[in-house]
C-alpha cells in the first residue's frame, strides 16, 4: 500500500497541503459541519483511511454492518481499485442536524470511467457529523 504523503495538496482539493487539511479528522478532530466530514471522507478514500469512513457511517447506511473485518476488507478493494481523479462540491444544504451535500466525483475503477453526481445525507449526533446515505443523480 502507497502512503499518501502529508504534505501533499489535500485530495479534497481544498489546495492545503493535507496534513494541514483533512488529515486533522482523521486524526480525530471533529468536523464542525457536514461539507467538512464529506470533504474528510472523500479524503480518506484517497489515502485509504478505511477506519475513518467506517467510523463516520451511520448505523442506517446500507452498507454498515458490524461485520467491521469484511466492511474493512471491500472497501480497501474498492479503494485500491480506485484511482480518485477530483472532487467537486456542487452544493451544500447546511443545518443543525441533517444537512446534504451534492457533489461531483472523477473517478476511475480499473481505467473505466465511473464517475458520479451524488446528494449526500448527514444527521449529527452529538457533536459528530454522520454520513447516511447518498442519492445517485
Ligand atoms: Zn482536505
Amino acid at each position: 500500500m502507497t502512503k499518501y504523503s502529508v504534505n501533499n495538496k489535500c485530495p479534497c482539493g481544498s489546495d492545503i497541503k493535507y496534513k494541514k487539511c483533512c488529515q486533522v479528522f482523521h486524526k480525530g478532530k471533529l468536523p464542525s459541519n457536514a461539507l467538512e466530514l464529506m470533504k474528510s471522507r472523500y479524503s480518506a478514500y484517497v489515502v485509504k483511511d478505511v477506519k475513518y469512513i467506517i467510523n463516520t457511517t451511520d448505523v442506517n447506511n446500507p452498507d454498515y454492518t458490524i461485520q467491521t473485518e469484511s466492511w474493512t476488507n471491500d472497501l480497501l478493494e474498492f479503494c485500491n481499485t480506485s484511482e480518485f481523479k477530483n472532487l467537486d462540491i456542487i452544493e451544500f444544504i447546511d443545518d443543525s442536524k441533517e444537512s446534504f451535500v451534492k457533489f461531483h466525483v472523477t473517478l476511475f475503477i480499473n481505467g473505466k470511467d465511473n464517475s458520479f453526481t451524488e446528494k449526500s445525507k448527514f444527521i449529527k449526533l452529538k457533536d459528530k457529523w454522520l454520513y447516511v446515505n447518498g442519492e445517485f443523480n
